[in-house]
């Protein structure tokens, strides 16, 4: 028995094709809505850490995982200047236990199709270009429309649709993601062979520069720098600014400049961070992944915590036979705590680098955070 039979999930991100697979290989009917005509994942790359990549494990796409991406242990120290002289060498917790490495690099598009082709395998059918656009609920069923359109009876709706989520907004939830005061520029480019890790730069024009390997012959990098009005930058001017503010990094920073004059796009976003108190559910409706919760990419966890958050929903749903307030309240006791940390953390780490605290002790936050993420989920 499972506590839910048919469930809608809205979003076909990482949170939400988690959550389709883990229940589809359970035997529930799943729909998943995407309001993108099909599966693009914005971004260039993305650095998966250990207690994501168990998570995929526990999914059954880790094989797929390992076998696509760029594993790794360790985190290399740089300062600016024109060999980038390593200024420490740091070793990861292995956030997922023994068995996983502790980082991982990945292109998002790769990622992307991996967990979509597991979401088909398993069974649940996905619906393109459509917008979750209302719901209704009764004590027995929530109804979800699409496109103004009735989509079905369910036992849930899960809402995975992301930073800006109308499923939360649908539940009456009037939280909203709020910009930290950074930037970050994005470029996705050739890997030199001594990149065998993520390395970052403190000092210089930007608060960090780093990058991290994704694939034998790729790696994303990437500039933070002062959150801007960047929205009317042509792409020419996108790879100048990039350029421009990685001009004080030597080393492999060359042969990125040298890949971004040759065409590299340069992507810019602001970072964002927000929390919704708990409960995250109203009724049968839920919202899981940035829709709950969002924070700079400073510990790289935003992706592990939405995982994690449908592996903890999942995982209750499919082996209670009841949707009660029971199993509420277990998922968000949970959920709540371990996500709240990991974006108080965040933010934190990159407040103290906007306000120059040379004294703060972020080695002992970042450890602080990793040791709690080794705790199973
Ligand atoms: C610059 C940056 C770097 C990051 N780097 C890392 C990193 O290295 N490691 C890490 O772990 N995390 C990282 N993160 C965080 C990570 O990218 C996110 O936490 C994660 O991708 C969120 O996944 P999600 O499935 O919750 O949402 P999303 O990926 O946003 O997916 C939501 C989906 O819902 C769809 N949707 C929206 N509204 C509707 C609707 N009404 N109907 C139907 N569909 C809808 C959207 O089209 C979208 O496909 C980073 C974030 C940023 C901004």
């Amino acid at each position: 028995m499972t506590a839910v039979s048919k469930v809608a999930v809205v979003g076909s991100g990482i949170a939400g094709l988690a959550a389709a697979i883990q229940l589809a290989k359970a035997g529930v009917d799943v729909d998943v809505f995407e309001a993108k005509p099909e599966l693009t994942a914005l971004g260039s790359g993305i650095s998966l850490q250990g207690n994501a990549l168990r998570v995929f494990d526990a999914l059954g796409a880790w094989g797929d995982i390992r076998a696509a991406g760029f594993a790794f242990e360790g985190l290399t120290l740089r300062a600016p200047g024109p060999d980038a002289p390593v200024v420490a060498e740091l070793p990861d917790v292995k956030t997922g236990g023994p068995d996983y490495p502790a980082g991982m690099g990945m292109p998002r598009a790769e990622l992307a199709r991996i967990l979509l082709a597991h979401a088909e395998k398993a069974g649940a059918r996905m619906h393109f270009g459509v917008k979750a656009t209302a719901l209704e609920q009764s004590d027995a069923f929530v109804e979800l429309s699409v496109d103004g359109t009735r989509a079905g009876e369910y036992d849930l709706v899960i809402g995975a649709d992301g930073l800006h989520s109308t499923v939360r907004e649908l539940i009456g939830i009037d939280v909203e993601p709020q910009p930290t005061g950074m930037g970050i520029w994005r470029t996705f480019v050739s890997r030199p062979d001594e990149v065998q890790r993520s390395e970052l730069y403190y000092g210089g024009p930007v608060y960090i520069a780093g990058y991290t390997p994704t694939g034998e012959d790729s790696m994303y990098a990437f500039l933070v720098e002062k959150a801007q009005d960047r929205s009317g930058v042509s792409d020419e001017e996108a790879t100048g600014i990039m350029l421009a503010e990685s001009r004080a990094y030597g080393g492999p920073w060359n042969q990125i400049r040298g890949d971004l004059e040759r065409g590299a796009r340069a992507h810019y976003t602001w970072f964002t961070h927000h929390i919704v108190p708990a409960p995250w559910n109203r009724g049968r409706a839920v919202i899981i992944g940035d829709a709950a919760h969002s924070c700079p990419p400073t510990i790289a966890q935003g992706a592990a915590q939405g995982l994690e958050d449908a592996f903890v929903l999942t995982q209750l749903l499919t082996s209670r036979d009841e949707l009660d307030q029971d199993l509420w309240d277990e998922f968000h006791a949970r959920r709540m705590p371990r996500a709240q940390a990991v974006v108080e953390a965040s933010v934190q780490l990159g407040q103290w680098q906007i306000d120059g605290d040379r004294d703060a002790d972020a080695g002992g936050l970042i450890f602080g955070i990793a040791q709690k993420m080794a705790q199973p989920a």
